[in-house]
């Protein structure tokens, strides 16, 4: 899948998407990111890419014509056969979510519009974007930080860019509920030990206090996600609290 960033900070963009796990599947062509720098698209002499707001106000606005010309360049490289969405982060968008992320991986090819300052001259949203899209209510400075949120939350979903494709079933949010807690080496930290049960080897023990230990966290901190789990799977009930070790959660 092709990422192309419009964004007036491409090495923020570079930086977020060069590491780890989105490195890699760059690495491995499995994902393509490319930053494409407004700036470069302006024709004005100083290659200025804002101005001040028509009616007044405060800040700068970023204004449509190199926005144009840049998303203009990106349509030229787009093939006939590749599903193309352009997208503008925006905070009065749509809010951004897991299934959002996995409606996105539909497409070939995501072009995200990373607005800066006071935003983005209507036209140019309105001439370039499919929607505009909200990581959370919340203004931050610019787009770039929330196109990076979506780059990563698509391509985590996308073949081959984890490991274990098994993650995506039962990770908080995904599955319904919010994941179990996790333990690693070493049995006892802080005089806090792991619970015996994963210590057991038991499979379906496991299986069963992590299903339970994911109802009763997601009661306890999303019971919004609590009630649409319920009333999809009626026949799941929590079951009565068993003794906790000290070192669970809510001990
Ligand atoms: N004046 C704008 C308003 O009140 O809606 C906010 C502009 S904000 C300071 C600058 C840019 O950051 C926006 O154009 C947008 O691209 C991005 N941005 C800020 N908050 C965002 C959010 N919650 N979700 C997505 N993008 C956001």
């Amino acid at each position: 899948m092709k990422f192309d960033i419009m964004t007036l900070f491409p090495e923020m963009v570079e930086r977020i998407t060069g590491e780890s796990i989105l490195g890699r599947a760059q690495e491995n062509h499995l994902i393509t990111v490319r930053c494409h720098n407004i700036r470069d698209y302006s024709e004005n002499r100083h290659h200025n890419v804002d101005d001040t707001p028509y009616g007044g106000g405060m800040g700068m606005v970023m204004a449509a014509p190199p926005i144009w010309n840049c998303h203009q360049a990106i349509l030229a490289q787009v093939g006939a056969d590749e599903r193309c969405r352009t997208v503008y982060l925006s905070p009065r968008g749509r809010r951004f979510d897991q299934g959002v992320a996995q409606e996105y991986t539909a497409y070939d090819r995501l072009i995200l519009l990373c607005g800066h300052y006071e935003g983005v001259d209507e036209r140019a949203i309105r001439l370039v974007a499919d929607e505009e899209l909200s990581v959370g209510d919340y203004v931050l400075t610019g787009g770039e930080l929330p196109a990076c949120i979506v780059v990563d939350a698509v391509s985590r979903l996308l073949p081959g860019v984890l490991s274990d494709p098994a993650c995506h079933r039962e990770e908080s949010i995904a599955s319904g509920l919010l994941e179990y807690p996790q333990y690693t080496r070493p049995p006892c930290f802080m005089g806090m030990e792991v619970p015996e049960v994963l210590l057991s080897g038991h499979h379906a023990h496991i299986a069963d206090w992590r299903l339970q230990q994911s109802l009763e966290l997601t009661r306890n901190m999303r019971p919004d996600l609590y009630e649409a789990y319920l009333a999809a799977h009626p026949a799941e009930p929590p079951r009565k609290k068993r003794r906790r070790t000290s070192s669970e959660p809510g001990s």
